[in-house]
């Protein structure tokens, strides 16, 4: 796959974390609730999830995801 900003070819890989709640991309941070128990409560704050949410900490969170070490871009397919 090409960078869509440089052109470049991009490295395969993914983005994750380690025991946390999930992985998401959250549009206004400041409204995302300290507790939340739903995908609805979730995705209030403008919040797209990548994997998650999970009840317990107890597992990884990844997506596939592909980098430009030229330029620093990460593509996500977020699939919505
Ligand atoms: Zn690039």
């Amino acid at each position: 796959m090409r960078c869509p900003c440089c052109g470049q070819e991009m490295e395969e890989g993914c983005l994750g974390t380690r025991e946390g709640y999930g992985l998401f991309f959250v549009a206004r941070p400041e409204e995302l609730p300290s507790v939340f128990d739903t995908r609805k409560q979730i995705e209030a704050a403008g919040t797209v999830i990548l994997d998650g949410p999970r009840h317990t900490r107890r597992r990884d969170s990844h997506c596939p995801a592909h980098l430009c070490r030229s330029c620093g871009k990460i593509l996500i397919d977020c699939g919505t």
